[in-house]
This record gives structure tokens, C-alpha cells and sequence, in this order.
């Protein structure tokens, strides 16, 4: 909607202005795109969230999409609870309930904390409404009639005391890839392997624990093998260096290593019924439901806002990005992607930017030993601190490997960089126009100082080109940068003993650090959108474009600044040990 191609487009703009840093590629491919449609991975509705999840699959894609919206560009961002499949109706066997009471529960859990963190979806929705079962049973239907499915009477695990056939999560069992002792009948966490429970060892039952039977059942398979060459083709020739080593390589991995036909069904009573008179008692698979969930958010969004859902999944010129955590690349890179394609109507991910795990002092994090931090409790222990997680999770974001996550890392970034940097300079600068001119800006000239401009001119444009490659840290780091350079321009100039010899001068320097903290409330608004939305209210000035950031008249002479508060607070020792043995403490409880 408005996008132009002359103005939308940081790259293009800053390419012809300055040296070519960002290679023509680049702008080219990204010239292609009129709109964006970026996802999340839906989380499971049987839990609260924990920031493993946050730093896997949300603060990134909120980054990138803030970052979308701040040029303009018409970008829709959706995601919603996933509310079917074993790990929901498990949970509801374990809480004696039901499963639509477990999805209420959680699903209205999920949605506000993700909206008190400042995830700002464009629609959070739910796999268990009408318009998405609906939007997946006709999916299916298309795939069935093109022929696409094959249909298979085999033998599958059974559980002959609780009369049911075990599949996904009703059955565990040893890694035949990697020998870990807990994979799942669909999948292994640890080494992200998509499985089938006839390929698990020693295979056992989740709900009874007993080893099961084996039974003949009917369902509907997709044949993967007959897309190994088209996955070469698209994936390993046509996404080469460009998407992520971690993403690549496992695709890699599973192509080379031959894909097996997988089960699109299953014998459960909870979930999208199959739309076929002859599958009676049986519902689709919940990684084919869960992606389609992002079509049928889209559509409901598009409903919400008069706008075609159309446009956004069946248009090339879309970019469609999946932010995931790295045990769902095989469903998002493969599966989907497979499903997509044999559809034939839709558009196929561009990139599928997955993170790694997040660890939580030195551990694994684990929700069955409740060793995590939940992100509904840190809001409510740390209120107003959002932004000091976003900066935390950023920092340490699992973008190539594994991170840690301690409350002791938590406090010195919050103490030693957002007080003593950010917060610093910010405040220095607005505490000394007050202090000198009565919060009116003054006047002035930057003549002298050609290396700090050039740098604040720089640093949007490395920040964007950061976030345009999903290096997100980088880009955070780049932001930071501007704040350094204003906490050493200020300590270089001295302003506060200049004031008397040379006034004139420290109306030049107090310009030029209000015009970087005022690049700062554009810069890092992607990474920090309260904090810097207050700067911009301590500023005075409304800023809504990133076109302006790297610009030196973002706040002008004569204006007043408004009130003037601090940004971050220290965080104190016994604050963080509150958090540290509160997590010690659950986890004991539990176990
Ligand atoms: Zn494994």
C-alpha cells in the first residue's frame, strides 16, 4: 500500500549516496518484494511461554517486522496458539480437564503476555476456530482430490489398555539418529530429526508407559520422496548462503539423507477432522494444521482490515519470512514448503531465519522440570522491564548456536550498557539543556566534528542492512554504537567546562547530541519500542519514518524538549537473587 520502490527501500536509498557497502544483489532482490507476510511459529496452547521461546521464534520476527513498518512497507505479521495435537490433549489427560478448557486457558494466557512484551502481532489468532478448520479441511481436500496423498493400510503402534494408537507425543522412545532417549514418535528434540514411531527404539507409550502393540490403521501419507529433487533445486541450489548455515545444513542433511513418506493423519478425536466420509475418527496431522494456521490468520486478519488474504500468500511479489526455534525447521523448510508447492496456488518462504536454543544457567531449558523463566512471571516480578528483556534476549539471541541465559548476565547488561551507556548519554544530554538553555534546543553548526556525523549518517544504514540478514545481535550492537559515540563525543568536548569560556561552542555540541539521542529513538526503535518511544517523548518529536534516522535535523533549534525522566533503573543484587532462587526453588518443588 505504500510502498514506492524509489523511497521504500533503505538500501536502494543510501546505495546511491554513499559507497556501494550493500551489494546490488541485495537491493535487486529485495526491489521484487511489494509486500510482506512474516510469521511465528504458533505456540503450543498447553503452557505459559517461557523466554526460550521468545528469544527462538518472536522478539526477532517483532524486530524485523518493526523495522518493515518503520519503512513504510505493507507488512502483515500473524501467529496464533496451536491448539491441537497430542501435546494439548496429553496435557488435558494429565490435568484431568479437557482439551478445549486447556486451549482457553492458554491461549488467552499466551496472547496477553505476548502483547505486555511488546509482541506487536498484527493478528494473534487460534487453530481451534471455524475459519480454521475450514481454511485446513479444504486444503486438504485439494491435495486429495489432485492426487497428491497416497492412501496406506499399515501396521502402527497401539496401546492396548487405553484403547488408542500412539503417535507424535503418545510415544516415546530412543533416537535412532543420535541415541537420545526421549524422542518423540514424530520427532527428536535434541537433534531436530523428523521420525516416525516405527523408527524409534525401544518405542513405549507416553500415556500408560507400557510398550505397545501393533494394530493396522489406514491413513493418508504425503510421498516426500517425490519432491527430494525439487527440495534440491529450490533449497540447496536456490537458497545457497543465503539462508542461515544452521537451516541450510540440516536441510542438507535430510534431503541428502532421503526423505519417507510421512502420515498426514491421525486416530485422535481432537483436532481438524478429515473431510472424507471413509476417515471417520480420524484428524489431520497437527504439523499439517499448524502452518495452514498462518493462511487462515492471514485470512481473518484480511477480513478484519477489508484487505484480500490472496494478495499475501498467492502473489510473487510477496516476501513471506517464517521465524522459528531450530526443532521446527524440518515443518517449515520441508514439510510446509512440500505441502505448499504440491497445492500449487501458493507462494513459498523466501527465508526460514530459525535460532537455536536458549539455555537458562548453563541448563537445558525444560518445562517438564519447570527449569525455565516464564515470561508472564517476569513481567509481573519486573514490571516495566520489557524492554530490558528484549535488550537481554537480543544480546544473547541463539542466532548460530546454543546461548545462556543468567540473571547475573541479565543485571551487568542491564547496569553496565543500558544505565551506563544508553541511559547515560540520554540522560546527560537532556539533563544539560535543561540545565543551560531551559530545555529549548539552541542553535549550531557540526563543522567540526565530520567524524561523529559521518558515523551517525552510518550506523542506521549498517543497523538495516544487519536486520535485512537477520543479524539481529549485530544490529543491536550497531545501535549501541550510537549511544557510545554520544557518551564519547560528550566526554571528548567537555561540555560542562567549556559552558563558560566558550558558549557558543556547547550549543554546537548540545545540537549534535540531541540530534544522536534523537537517531537513537529511531535506530533501536525495532529492538526497544517503549524505551524509545519515551525518548521521543523526553525529545519532543514525533518520528515515524526510518528515512530520517542518519539525518542531523531529526529535533530542531528553538523546540522544547519535554520532561525529562530516567530510561533504565540499576538493578540491585537482591533483586536478581530473588529470581535466581525462585528458579532454583520450582524446579526443586517439581522434581
Ligand atoms: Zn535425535
Amino acid at each position: 500500500m505504500f510502498y514506492t520502490f524509489a523511497k521504500g527501500s533503505i538500501f536502494a536509498l543510501f546505495y546511491y549516496d554513499s559507497p556501494p557497502r550493500f551489494s546490488a544483489v541485495m537491493i535487486d532482490k529485495d526491489k521484487k518484494f511489494k509486500r510482506y507476510l512474516i510469521t511465528s511459529a504458533l505456540p503450543y496452547a498447553n503452557g505459559p511461554l517461557h523466554i526460550g521461546q521468545i528469544a527462538g521464534a518472536y522478539l526477532t520476527a517483532d524486530i524485523y517486522t518493526r523495522f518493515l513498518r518503520l519503512q513504510g512497507k505493507d507488512v502483515v505479521f500473524v501467529c496464533g496458539s496451536d491448539e491441537h495435537g497430542a501435546a494439548i490433549t496429553l496435557r488435558a489427560k494429565k490435568d484431568k480437564t479437557s482439551p478445549q478448557e486447556i486451549v482457553d486457558t492458554y491461549h488467552s494466557i499466551i496472547e496477553q503476555s505476548f502483547k505486555d512484551f511488546g509482541i506487536e502481532f498484527d493478528i494473534y489468532h487460534r487453530t481451534s476456530s471455524k475459519l480454521h478448520h475450514e481454511t485446513a479441511a479444504d486444503f486438504f481436500t485439494v491435495l486429495h482430490e489432485s492426487g497428491k496423498f497416497e492412501q496406506k493400510t499399515k501396521e502402527q503402534y497401539y496401546d492396548d489398555e487405553h484403547n488408542q494408537f500412539l503417535a507424535d507425543r503418545y510415544i516415546m522412545g530412543t533416537c535412532p539418529k543420535c541415541d537420545y532417549d526421549a524422542a518423540y514418535g514424530d520427532q527428536c528434540e535434541k537433534c531436530g530429526s523428523a521420525l516416525s514411531p516405527r523408527e524409534l527404539i525401544n518405542p513405549k507409550s507416553t500415556i500408560s508407559g507400557n510398550v505397545p502393540v501393533l494394530k493396522e490403521t489406514t491413513h493418508w501419507y504425503l510421498p516426500m520422496g517425490d519432491y527430494e529433487a525439487w527440495l534440491k533445486e529450490w533449497i540447496l541450489d536456490g537458497h545457497k548462503g543465503d539462508w542461515k548455515s544452521n537451516v541450510y545444513g540440516q536441510c542438507k542433511s535430510w534431503i541428502e539423507g532421503g526423505l519417507k513418506s510421512r502420515a498426514m493423519t491421525r486416530d485422535l478425536d481432537w483436532g481438524v477432522k478429515v473431510p472424507l466420509e471413509e476417515a471417520e475418527g480420524k484428524v489431520l496431522y497437527v504439523w499439517l494444521d499448524a502452518p495452514i494456521g498462518y493462511i487462515s490468520a492471514t485470512k481473518q486478519w484480511a477480513k478484519d482490515h477489508g484487505k484480500n488474504w490472496e494478495d499475501y500468500w498467492k502473489s510473487d511479489d510477496t516476501k513471506l519470512v517464517h521465524f522459528i526455534g531450530k526443532d521446527n525447521i524440518v515443518f517449515h523448510a520441508i514439510i510446509f514448503p512440500i505441502l505448499l508447492h504440491a497445492h500449487g496456488e501458493y507462494i513459498l518462504p523466501d527465508n526460514v531465519p530459525a535460532n537455536e536454543f536458549l539455555n537458562i544457567e548453563y541448563q537445558k531449558i525444560s518445562t517438564s522440570r519447570n527449569w525455565a523463566v516464564w515470561l508472564h512471571e517476569y513481567l509481573e516480578d519486573l514490571p516495566n522491564k520489557q524492554d530490558v528483556l528484549r535488550y537481554v534476549l537480543c544480546s544473547i539471541a541463539p542466532e548460530t548456536k546454543d546461548s545462556e541465559f543468567t540473571w547475573k548476565d541479565f543485571q551487568a547488561r542491564n547496569n553496565n550498557e543500558l544505565v551506563a551507556i544508553l541511559g547515560n548519554f540520554v540522560n546527560r544530554t537532556l539533563v544539560l539543556t535543561q540545565k543551560y538553555y531551559d530545555g529549548v534546543v539552541p542553535n549550531g553548526t557540526f563543522e567540526e566534528w565530520p567524524e561523529v556525523t559521518k558515523r551517525i549518517e552510518e550506523i542506521p544504514e549498517e543497523i538495516a542492512a544487519s536486520i535485512e540478514q537477520y543479524r539481529f545481535r549485530e544490529g543491536l550492537a550497531k545501535g549501541m554504537e550510537l549511544a557510545r559515540l554520544g557518551n564519547q563525543f560528550l566526554a571528548e568536548t567537555e561540555p560542562w567546562k567549556l559552558q563558560k569560556t566558550d558558549p557558543e561552542k556547547v550549543q554546537s555540541i548540545m545540537l549534535l547530541a540531541l540530534q544522536i539521542a534523537a537517531n537513537i529513538s529511531i535506530a533501536m526503535n525495532p529492538f526497544l519500542p517503549a524505551t524509545c518511544k519515551k525518548l521521543a517523548q523526553m525529545l519532543n518529536i514525533e518520528l515515524s519514518n526510518w528515512e530520517q534516522a542518519g539525518t542531523l535535523n531529526l529535533i530542531e533549534a528553538g523546540q522544547s524538549i519535554g520532561e525529562v525522566s530516567l530510561l533504565f533503573e540499576k538493578l540491585e543484587d537482591e533483586v536478581i537473587d530473588v529470581q535466581i532462587e525462585k528458579l532454583q526453588k520450582k524446579a526443586q518443588v517439581h522434581s
